[in-house]
């Protein structure tokens, strides 16, 4: 018999800290239903092929958005994890709190409890952080996070040149300043991808009260206005998973929204297109779609000291070789090592814009873009007023859902985008990079006027697999809302959702770490604990962001 107090849909980013944090007492008992399978091998565990699982339907659910309007029909791809530790398994491994702000902003928008007050005690309490600020970071968590060796000299090269363009320096983005240019964090220990498998679903699993159901959740079934138990299709039988207490669904933000709506959860007009009866209509399901896009600015390098010499076959067996046998050398980064946050102008008053730079010239899936050597900076805006939408293609819960971004369909996001490519330039052209540019590749430096610049975005700006948003949290009486701020389907007793879904607004960064901070908060919800107490710490603000933008 298939049954526990908690059932919880997805053992991702936020379903393995729930797994962990529910069963921690011994009282309750928790099942994990998880289509993806093992995590086992290099291709995950080892951090520099990071570009590899992504591509893999072993391990990636094969989503793709609807032709995009604005980006000239292009259809991204949106990779989800399929596999134990969900996204957290096959991500880029940098790690990225998000700035105090976006949750003061959450707060403001409904979800009450969640400012930045109230979510710091989290991000301490799950991390195991070393060489952060003082004070503000954790110790002792499950989730170990590093920073890179910065061994090559590009990555100081970098932080050097947004220095001499006259931006901040922070030795800590995830400590109280958030602004400026320094070290990036990551999600690797002891040289191996600390996924959130490995950090909270592995020791979970070691208790009596934790398993790990394998199978495919094709519905929440609702008696009464109450969620007693999920519908699985797991050895090729339906099958169900009886919830005592609750069920709580943490399949990402493409998957949750997609099991609310085959569950009866959802806007009732659509429901009822597909034929589902209608539980609760919750118009706000499947809406408020957000995502980050990104640019590659690339440069070739006069000095050959970048990745591109190893980017052949024979020297990534003898990096995949040392890997293998002492967990070090190249293959244990994910060669994510400095990073910036900086504001687009005077009257912002915390960052908008992310970088992520890197000694190499090559695109996510790990082919080289320059004939030579390179360098580059990943780089976009953080809060594109975009806006778009994950429904149902059809009833068959095995059929992909409908995902529309409608990315650039705000006039503000080609402004960001064309001040994100000219900032770079103005970067990459300090004194700082002098004895290493050579041509610019990419926009490459004939890309100048917005005209261009626009075509160019067009063509070339990614999605940085950030969605989030689709089961948005907020006041139970918001009819847009889907959660209250204790993770409950309004409408549904006996039912949470708690991931990236819930995200009113995307954060300062990557998704990851506010991702578990969120399956970390919603346990205490769960089990009716006080929530920790409210930090007083205060961060740091630029004093002169109303009269400049560095
Ligand atoms: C390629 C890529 C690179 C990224 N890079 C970074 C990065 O460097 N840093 C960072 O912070 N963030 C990064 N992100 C984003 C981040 O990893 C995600 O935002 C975060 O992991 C989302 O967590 P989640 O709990 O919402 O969902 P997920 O972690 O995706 O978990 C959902 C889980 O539910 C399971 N599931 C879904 N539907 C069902 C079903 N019907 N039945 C059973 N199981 C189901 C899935 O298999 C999965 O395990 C990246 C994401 C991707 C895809």
């Amino acid at each position: 018999m298939l049954e526990a107090d908690f059932v919880i849909i997805g053992s991702g980013s936020a379903g393995s800290a729930m797994a962990y944090r529910l069963s921690e007492d011994g009282k309750n008992s928790v099942i994990v239903i998880e289509f993806g399978g093992s995590d086992i091998g290099p291709l995950i565990q080892m951090p520099s092929a990071l570009s590899i699982p992504l591509n893999m339907s072993l391990y990636d659910w094969g989503f793709a958005s609807e032709p995009e309007p604005h980006l000239g029909g292009r259809v991204l791809a949106t990779p989800r994890g399929k596999v134990i530790g969900g996204s957290s398994s096959i991500n880029g491994m940098v790690y990225v709190r998000g700035h105090a702000r976006d949750f003061d902003h959450w707060a403001e928008e409904g979800a009450t409890g969640w400012g930045f007050a109230d979510v710091l005690p989290y991000f301490k309490r799950m991390e195991d952080n070393d060489g952060g600020e003082d004070g503000w970071r954790g110790h002792g968590g499950p989730l170990h996070v590093q920073r890179g060796s910065r061994k090559n000299p590009l990555y100081g090269a970098f932080v050097e040149a947004g220095r001499q363009a006259g931006f901040e320096l922070t030795d800590d983005y995830n400590g109280s300043k958030q602004e400026g240019f320094g070290p990036m964090e990551q999600t690797i220990s002891g040289g191996r991808r600390w996924s959130t498998a490995s950090a909270y679903l592995k020791p979970a699993l070691k208790r009596k009260n934790v398993s790990l159901v394998k199978g495919f959740a094709r519905r929440v079934i609702i008696e009464n206005q109450r969620a007693v138990g999920v519908e699985i299709e797991a050895h090729k039988q339906i099958q169900v998973v009886k919830a005592r207490r609750e069920v709580i669904i943490a399949a990402s933000s493409i998957n949750s929204p997609k099991i609310l709506m085959l569950s009866g959860i959802g806007p009732a007009e659509h429901l009822r297109e597909n034929g589902i009866a209608v539980v609760a209509d919750r118009p706000g399901v499947g809406g408020n779609l957000q995502d980050h896009m990104e640019l590659y600015i690339q440069q070739e390098s006069t000095k050959p000291i970048t990745l591109n010499s190893v980017l052949n076959p024979f020297s990534k067996a003898l990096i995949g070789a040392q890997w293998l046998f002492f967990k070090s050398g190249l293959g244990a980064t994910n060669h994510f090592e400095a990073a910036a946050f900086v504001r687009s102008r005077a009257g912002v008053d915390y960052p908008d814009i992310q970088y992520h730079f890197i000694p190499a010239a090559v695109r996510y899936d790990g082919k080289a873009a320059a004939k030579s050597h390179g360098f580059q900076a990943h780089v976009g805006p953080m809060r594109s007023k975009s806006r778009g939408s994950v429904t149902l293609r059809s009833p068959d819960p095995k059929a992909k859902p409908v995902i529309r971004f409608n990315y650039m369909s705000h006039p503000d996001d080609w402004t960001e985008f064309r001040h994100c490519i000219r900032l770079t330039r103005e970067i990459f052209g300090q004194s700082a990079f002098d004895a290493y540019r050579g041509q610019e590749i990419s926009p490459g430096s004939h890309v100048q006027s917005d005209d261009d610049l626009d075509v160019f975005i067009r063509d070339h700006a990614e999605s940085a697999y950030h969605p989030c948003g689709t089961c948005k949290m907020g006041r139970a009486d918001d009819l847009m809302s889907v959660v209250d701020p204790e993770c409950r389907v309004i409408g549904v007793d006996g039912l949470r959702v708690a991931d990236s879904s819930i995200f009113p607004r995307v954060t300062n960064g990557n998704l990851n770490a506010p991702s578990i901070m969120t399956g970390e908060k919603a346990s205490d919800h769960i089990l009716g604990r006080t929530p920790l107490a409210p930090s007083n710490q205060e961060p740091w603000i630029n004093p002169r962001w109303q009269l400049s933008d560095r």
